[in-house]
């Protein structure tokens, strides 16, 4: 039996890096948010080490142990990753102990295999159209609308765009794209205006936030003094204080319950020198976000710790940058625009780590981090570019029997080209990755 399950694991992770300095060089060009995490995560030859705030070693993985960890981290939920955590600490698992977790993980594996005459048949993928609005009413709520007068506009028209409308036609495009080539794909929230509990945040908070505040204090998620001073808060206070956050975690084991071979998120971009836009800019790039770039504060709850060493250990980062390279490559081919720079805004230079990829940033986000598959975070165009709000203001292309704005439909085929060139890259079944 255990031959098998040997061969097994050779044929489905041939391109895993399981040794501690390939870890080492992970962290170091992915991880380590500019050598902050230097009194957190120490390397030896043959072991890592998490350490606790008193810097005494909390939890630690052995070469040995890297090639059934990596796989169990990348098939386990964090319930499962935490009572492990806490059992092991920094001892070192018996040879039996490593085949029973290599037992109890054989049928969870994720085998990418395309089988059929679909070139994505057999494939789960997630999608998650960024924020909710639909509206202008409650896209101020969440601070993501542009209401622009456009300086060269003849007329001066205003031209006002929500981002949750414009992610929700993409996403909702992309996703018949895919299922056309054989892909199963689930979205985060099923209709424009709703958020991931599948109701407008108007509604949640009208109908639900007692309950929901009362029932995360019955399983400690939140203390009885929070949950007081939440119930106390106005719509808007409630949304950025609380709400925010604990959608977007939503919105992460929704996704981490479909066990997706790739997930892709998507947003669109403002350019942060044009606040409070008002006005329209002519700035206008692309770019993508992968996980990675931990500073210590990430580090605090025993959670993020969990999803850094999945990180650390597994080869997710590396498929990421691959997404994330075929992402950029294909907005460039049918977007036609530039591709970021670190230098070009204040969020990247502070707060992520550049990848091989152009245009493809480390960040760790909500989503980044929570999310157990490779992924990409795309920020596609600048809203309130010039051009770009009158094309996202108009509603001229038919696609599926859908209006949409055909910069929204080439944003969609640019998904879908990015998608198809990954799971076809000869480097995803490789130990070149
Ligand atoms: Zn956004």
């Amino acid at each position: 039996m255990r031959i098998i399950f040997a061969v097994l694991l050779l044929v489905s992770f041939p391109f895993q890096s399981q040794t501690i300095d390939a870890c080492k060089q992970r962290f170091n060009k992915y991880l380590n948010l500019k050598g902050t995490l230097a009194k957190d995560v120490v390397f030896e030859n043959d072991a890592f080490h998490i350490l606790a705030a008193n810097k005494s070693k909390e939890f630690s993985i052995y070469e040995n142990e890297l090639k059934v960890l990596s796989v169990f981290f990348e098939n386990s939920n964090t319930d499962d990753q935490l009572k492990l955590y806490q059992f092991k600490g920094t001892k070192k698992l018996s040879k039996d102990q490593l085949d029973s977790i290599w037992l109890s993980l054989k049928d969870e594996i994720k085998i990418p295999k395309i089988s059929g005459n679909k070139s994505l048949q057999g494939l789960r993928i997630a999608l998650d159209p960024g924020h909710f609005a639909a509206n202008y009413s409650e896209s101020k709520i969440e601070g993501k609308f542009v209401k622009l007068v456009s300086e060269e506009a003849r007329n001066k028209d205003t031209i006002t765009l929500v981002e949750g409308q414009l992610t929700f036609m993409t996403a909702d495009l992309l996703k018949r794209m895919l299922e056309d080539q054989g892909a199963k794909v689930m979205i985060t929230r099923a209709k424009a205006g709703y958020t991931a509990f599948e109701i407008s945040y108007t509604d949640w908070f009208r109908f639900h936030r007692f309950r929901v505040l009362d029932s995360l204090v019955a399983i400690k998620e939140i203390t009885a003094t929070e949950c007081t001073n939440y119930k106390k808060l106005s719509k808007n206070q409630l949304f950025w204080q609380f709400f925010r956050d604990y959608e977007l975690v939503e919105r992460a084991r929704k996704i981490n319950n479909f066990y997706p071979h790739l997930s892709v998120i998507i947003h669109y971009n403002v350019d942060d020198k044009n606040a409070p836009w008002t006005k329209t800019t002519h700035r206008n790039t692309s770019m993508c976000f992968i996980p990675g770039g931990f500073n210590p504060t990430d580090l605090k709850k025993t959670v993020n710790k969990l999803h850094f060493v999945r990180l650390l250990v597994s080869d997710q980062i590396k498929k990421s940058e691959l997404i994330g390279k075929h992402t950029i490559h294909a907005f460039q081919k049918n977007l036609k625009i530039n591709t970021a720079k670190q230098i070009d805004t204040d969020y990247l230079m502070k707060n992520s780590l550049v990848s091989e990829g152009e245009g493809v940033f480390c960040r760790n986000l909500i989503l980044t981090r929570y999310i157990n598959s490779p992924l990409v975070y795309g920020e596609s165009l600048y809203q309130d570019n010039t051009i770009e709000c009158t094309l996202l203001n108009n509603c001229n292309y038919e696609s599926y029997n859908v209006a949409v704005p055909q910069r929204v439909y080439q944003v969609s085929k640019a998904y879908y080209e990015a998608i198809l060139n990954y799971f076809k890259d000869p480097l995803l079944k490789t130990s070149e990755l």
